[in-house]
């Protein structure tokens, strides 16, 4: 039997895949996020969408989406998982690559009374401390405009705005470089085989794979690094 976690982590990683648009997800595309066999994934899916309420709507080879039931839970849990982030770096002072994980375990746990007291000690905050936004509560997004760094272009100003939570080791590096959320820069060379920011406070050009590049994401902005 399923652990309400598992249903948990679906509910998300559905919510993500979908993105802004909210299109339906392949169970293929599901299988991969959450390392899990694809059949296992159409069991699990079969269980969500025949429940009262039901949590996803799905048909077989067409996908699967969220109810609102199933989004309300899925924004719950986004919000948890940010604002324990953030008060894990913020207030017990772990470093930005360690809060994910320690996040992940404990978004499914946490009461509405933690949860609010959480949100007033930081100041019922916006952001988490990899730029990404926190729900307002009971709200769902908001979505941001934001591109991947390896899809802007050359010389033309931008600022990081949010960078992937998923890989510790990429945090590390990245704040290494100084490539950090409110960061302004320009791409000075993109090919696939070498990837050069020009950072504020820094004399010459930042070079990453675009692997690492992979993981930031940036937004238009008038400052010029
Ligand atoms: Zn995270």
């Amino acid at each position: 039997m399923e652990t309400s976690e598992a249903v948990d982590d679906y509910l998300k990683a559905i919510l993500e895949l979908g993105g802004a648009e909210d299109s339906r997800v392949t169970t293929n595309a599901l299988a991969e996020r959450l390392g899990v066999r694809t059949p296992s994934v159409t069991g699990m899916l079969q269980k969500l969408a025949s429940q009262h309420p039901a949590l996803v709507r799905y048909e077989r080879y067409r996908g699967v989406r969220l109810t609102a039931n199933g989004k309300r839970r899925a924004w719950e849990l986004v919000r948890h998982h940010r604002l324990i982030e953030l008060f894990l770096h913020d207030v017990l002072k772990y470093s930005w690559d360690e809060v994910h994980e320690e996040a992940e375990r404990l978004e499914h746990f946490i009461s509405e009374r933690f949860e609010d007291r959480v949100a007033a000690i930081l100041g019922d905050p916006e952001v988490d401390p990899h730029g990404h936004a926190i729900p307002p509560k009971h709200e769902a997004g908001p979505y941001r405009a934001e591109v991947p760094l390896v899809a802007w272009p050359l010389h033309k100003p931008a600022v990081i705005s949010s960078v992937s939570d998923r890989n510790a080791v990429a945090l590390r590096e990245l704040e290494r470089l100084g490539l950090m959320p409110g960061v302004a820069l320009t791409v000075e060379q993109s090919t696939p085989a070498a990837f050069a920011v020009r950072v504020q406070a820094r004399s010459s050009p930042v070079r990453l794979g675009n692997d690492l590049a992979g993981y930031i994401q940036v937004a238009a902005t008038d400052r010029r690094p």
